[in-house]
C-alpha cells in the first residue's frame, strides 16, 4: 500500500478496523519494504506457507484496517495465530517494529473485536487462573492426583481427553511433575561482600510449578554476591495480558509491581522468566500515557536485567565447578529475538568447567509454547513441539537447557509424545549445580 494512502488513512476521521486509542503506526507499517527476508524464520508460515500468516501478510493486513478495511474474522484470525516470536524482528534488514505493531493491533482486536462464546470462555478462564500464582498453586493438588490416580495413562492410552477437550488435555499434557519446594524468604544476605541489591520476580508460573528454578536462582545470586529481595505480595507482571491484547490490565499489574518494588531500594529488578523479562523491560511504553506512573516507570524499566544478563554484568565471583555432562541450549524467543539475549546464558555455561554446550538446529524457530499461544491453539503448537523436540534431540545432549518455564513445559510434553528422553533444566539450575559442586546426576535425574 502507497505511503500516502497510510497517512492518509492515519489522519481520517475514523477508522474502521482501528480506533484512536493507540492505533498501529502507519509509519511502522510503511517501513516494511515487502522483501520477505523474514518469511522463513516465522513459525506459521514455515507450518502453513500462507502469505497472511507470514509477517509481512500481517503488515499488509494492517495497513488494510489503517486504510478504512473492517476488521474481518478472517482478519483477526491471522493476528490470532500470530505467536508474537518476534523471530520476525530479528530477521528483518529494514528494523520494521514487528513486535510494536502486533501489541497494537492486539489491543485493538480484544477492544473492537466480538468473538465467539466458546472463544470467550476459554480466554476468560485462562485470564482468570494464569496470572495468579495463588489460584495456579491450587491447580497442583488436583493435577498430583489425576496422575496418581492412574487416569493420566488411561486418557493418554485412548486420546479420549484430547477428543473431548482439546484445550484441557494440552495443559494436563503440559503440566510438570509438582514438586515441593519452600518458598524463598524475602530477604536473603550475599554470601560474602555484597556486590548489589536486587529485586527478584517470583512469576506465576514459575512461581506454582517450578518452584525449585526460583530457590536456584535466589542461591545462584546470593552466592554471586547479591541481596535478594523478594516481597510476597509481588502478583503477576501483565506478560501475558499485554502479548494478549489485554493492555489495561498489563497497566495494573504493572502499577502494583513499580509500588512494591520501588522503596526497595533494589540496584536490579531480576528476572527469571523470558516472556516476564521481555514486557518488564517495556513498562516504560506500558506506562507512558499515565501521568501517576510514567516517570517511575522509566526509571523502574532501566534495571530490570534477565538473571543471566546480570550475571555476566557484574562477573562471576563464585568458584565454578566441573559438570561433566552435553547440554543443548534453547533460546527462549522473548530471550533472543524479544531481547537480544542469546551470548550470556551460552557464556555462563561455557564458564562451567567440563560442561560441552551442543547447538540446536533451527534455533530461530518458535517451540510453539508462546505464553498461552499452545493453550489456544493446540494443534499447530503441537507440530511445532514436535519439530524442536526432534532438533533437540538430534543434538544428543543429556540436558536441554532454557530460560522460560513455558518452553520448558512445551518442549518436555513434545519429547514425550516423541517417546525420547532428556533430563530439563533452567540456566539457574546448571549454575547453582555448578557453584555447589553437585554431583551432574542431580540434573540428570528426571
Ligand atoms: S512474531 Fe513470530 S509468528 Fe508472529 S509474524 Fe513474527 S515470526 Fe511470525
Ligand atoms: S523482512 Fe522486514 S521489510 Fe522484509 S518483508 Fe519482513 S518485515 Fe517486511
Amino acid at each position: 500500500m502507497p505511503d500516502d494512502a497510510l497517512r492518509a488513512a492515519e489522519s481520517g476521521a475514523a477508522y474502521t478496523a482501528f480506533d484512536r486509542d493507540h492505533p498501529p503506526s502507519a509509519d511502522l507499517v510503511s517501513d516494511c519494504v515487502h522483501c520477505g527476508f523474514c518469511l522463513t524464520t516465522c513459525p506459521t508460515y514455515v507450518l502453513w506457507g500462507e502469505e497472511m500468516d507470514s509477517p509481512r501478510g500481517r503488515i499488509h493486513l494492517i495497513g488494510q484496517g489503517l486504510a478504512g478495511e473492517p476488521l474481518s474474522d478472517s482478519m483477526v484470525e491471522h493476528f490470532d495465530r500470530c505467536l508474537g516470536c518476534m523471530a520476525c524482528v530479528t530477521a528483518c534488514p529494514s528494523g520494521v517494529r514487528y513486535d510494536r505493531l502486533i501489541e497494537d493491533t492486539r489491543a485493538q482486536v480484544e477492544r473492537r473485536h466480538v468473538r465467539g462464546v466458546r472463544e470467550r470462555a476459554l480466554r476468560a478462564a485462562i485470564f482468570a487462573l494464569f496470572p495468579y500464582p495463588r489460584r495456579l498453586r491450587l491447580l497442583r493438588g488436583p493435577l498430583l492426583a489425576y496422575r496418581r490416580s492412574g487416569l493420566q495413562k488411561l486418557v493418554g492410552r485412548t486420546d479420549l481427553l484430547r477428543r473431548l477437550a482439546p484445550t484441557i488435555a494440552t495443559l494436563e499434557s503440559l503440566a510438570p511433575r509438582v514438586r515441593g519446594v519452600p518458598r524463598p524468604s524475602a530477604r536473603v544476605r550475599a554470601r560474602g561482600e555484597r556486590r548489589a541489591v536486587v529485586g527478584m520476580l517470583t512469576g506465576c508460573v514459575q512461581s506454582a510449578f517450578f518452584p525449585d528454578v526460583n530457590s536456584a536462582t535466589v542461591r545462584v545470586l546470593a552466592a554471586e554476591g547479591c541481596e535478594v529481595l523478594i516481597p510476597p505480595a509481588q502478583g503477576c507482571c501483565g506478560a501475558l495480558s499485554v502479548h494478549n491484547g489485554r493492555r489495561a490490565e498489563a497497566q495494573r499489574f504493572a502499577r502494583r509491581l513499580i509500588d512494591v518494588f520501588e522503596q526497595t531500594g533494589m540496584d536490579y529488578f531480576v528476572v527469571n522468566a523470558a516472556g516476564c523479562g521481555s514486557s518488564l523491560k517495556e513498562y516504560d511504553e506500558l506506562l507512558a500515557d499515565d501521568p501517576r506512573y510514567a516517570e517511575r516507570a522509566v526509571a523502574f524499566t532501566a534495571k530490570v536485567r534477565d538473571l543471566a544478563e546480570l550475571l555476566v554484568e557484574l562477573g562471576p565471583v563464585a568458584e565454578r565447578h566441573p559438570l561433566p555432562m552435553t547440554v543443548a541450549y534453547h533460546d527462549a524467543c522473548h530471550l533472543g529475538h524479544a531481547q537480544g539475549i542469546r551470548e550470556q546464558p551460552r557464556a555462563l555455561l561455557r564458564g562451567i568447567p567440563e560442561l560441552e554446550v551442543r547447538r540446536i538446529a533451527e534455533a530461530e524457530i518458535c517451540c510453539g509454547s508462546a505464553g498461552v499461544w499452545n493453550v489456544l491453539n493446540p494443534g499447530p503448537a503441537a507440530d511445532l513441539g514436535d519439530r524442536k523436540a526432534k532438533a533437540v534431540l538430534a543434538t544428543g545432549a543429556e540436558l536441554l537447557v532454557t530460560a522460560n518455564p513455558g518452553c520448558l513445559m512445551q518442549v518436555a510434553a513434545a519429547v514425550r509424545r516423541q517417546g525420547g528422553a532428556i533430563a530439563l533444566a533452567h540456566t539457574a539450575h546448571v549454575l547453582d549445580a555448578s557453584i555447589r559442586n553437585l554431583d551432574p546426576s542431580t540434573l540428570l535425574s528426571p
